[in-house]
């Protein structure tokens, strides 16, 4: 754990406040010694509710280092992620990551992620939001086409 970079991104939580660009989140990406990428939440600057630090901070790495994966990379973030940023994470496959503030804390200054963590373990019939599945038997033609596809990169 490198504390100056949890710093960093416990001050552009901070900084992301005092500048209105959005929630009091901020995040690092770290290769060694080295800063890939930063990010800060922007969901309301960007009206993009997928936003959230973390994922800003992913999508820069990974354009910074051209790459899909961050493997060899520490992901360091301001609050403990939310189980989207966690999908994504885990999507991303850094090697380590570090958080500073817990989801309690996130809870008492209002952002509650628990709720979705709770919906996750619902059977989809029973989830606030509805999901119904249709069309099952069309949709297999993707992966149909994929198992057949010759040069896939795989991930
Ligand atoms: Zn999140």
């Amino acid at each position: 754990m490198d504390a100056e970079f949890m710093q960093i991104a416990i001050a552009l939580s901070i900084e992301n406040v005092r500048s209105g660009r959005g929630g009091p989140f901020g995040a690092v990406i770290a290769k060694g010694r080295e800063i890939i990428a930063t990010g800060a939440n922007q969901v309301t600057s960007a009206n993009d509710p997928t936003a959230h630090a973390e994922i800003v901070a992913i999508r820069a790495a990974c354009q910074k280092l051209q790459d899909f994966q961050l493997s060899g990379c520490d992901l360091y973030t301001s609050c403990e992620p939310c189980p989207m940023c966690l999908g994504a994470i885990y999507w991303a496959r850094p090697d380590q990551v570090y958080y500073a503030s817990s989801r309690e804390d996130a809870a008492s200054a209002g952002f509650d992620d628990e709720f979705i963590y709770s919906q996750i373990t619902l059977p989809v019939d029973r989830r606030k939001i509805p999901m119904r599945q249709a069309l099952q038997q069309e949709a297999e033609a993707a992966f149909r086409a994929w198992e057949e596809m010759l040069h896939k990169i795989r991930y």
